[in-house]
């Protein structure tokens, strides 16, 4: 239901912004809430329940590492579990991913993947997405690509943010049908499901099209369309308070 996602310019820990900027997002309703961040290894903690109780029990606000994802699930596929709360990540727990909207052939790719050996952990439709990545990052594609791939056997809406290990600096974005936007403040680059999350850190809103791929690292923000090119992104500066 609620997506963010940051990448900070200076080696400071991205965790209190995340949980703000995810706890912005509280509004729209949500049965669970899960962050990941990266820190030499991926990080997750997440549960159901509201914001407050798994913040009280998990304590999002000490996870260590410059960048991660943040994500208020509605369940759509797969009932409100602590499983089942987002991230998502691959069997082999290398790729993570948060995701919005709801996949129509996830069930059909699933048995695809369990037949190739992959072992799955929840009942989210979500839980395709980082084995897929993975499974494309071991072709030998880049994230961005690996990522493209992906995407392009889904069939839903989705807003889909991930990075991997295999390319630790980078958070990799790209949506359908569900909204997404990209934005950078002082501190850093940050990826949302919704303008609001991120309005106290960041100002300056990139929408992206469809089938463009938005690329976050420390260094900036790149959007690239479907072959890979990059596009001349422009910024709306939002001069109002959430
Ligand atoms: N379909 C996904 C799930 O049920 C995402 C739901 C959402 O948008 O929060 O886990």
């Amino acid at each position: 239901c609620g997506i963010v996602g940051c990448i900070l310019k200076e080696n400071n820990d991205v965790a209190p912004i995340l949980f703000e900027c995810i706890s912005m997002l509280e509004y729209r309703g949500y049965d669970s809430i899960g962050m990941a961040t990266y820190d030499n290894e991926i990080n997750v903690r997440k549960a159901k329940g509201d914001i407050k109780t798994v913040n009280g029990k998990l304590n999002f606000k000490n996870m260590k590492g410059c960048l991660g994802i943040a994500h208020t699930r509605w369940a759509s596929t797969g009932k409100p579990t602590d499983e089942n709360a987002h991230p998502q990540l691959d069997d082999s727990k290398s790729v993570a991913v948060v995701h919005n909207g709801t996949l129509e052939n996830y069930s059909q790719i699933k048995e695809e993947l369990i037949e190739k050996g992959y072992e799955f952990k929840s009942t989210t439709d979500t839980e395709v997405i980082p084995n897929l990545i993975r499974e494309f990052l071991d072709e030998g594609l880049n994230m961005e690509d690996a990522v493209r791939k992906a995407a392009g056997k889904l069939k839903g809406s989705y807003a889909i943010v991930a990075f991997a290990k295999d390319e630790p600096g980078k958070i990799v974005a790209i949506r359908k049908g569900s909204p997404l936007i990209v934005s950078y403040g002082k501190e850093g680059y940050f990826v949302a499901s919704d303008t609001p999350a991120v309005l106290n850190h960041a100002r300056n809103i990139i929408r992206p099209n469809e089938g463009e791929i938005a690329i976050l690292t420390k260094n900036g923000i790149e959007i690239h369309d479907e072959n890979g090119k990059s596009v001349k992104w422009e910024s709306k500066y939002i001069d109002w308070s959430p």
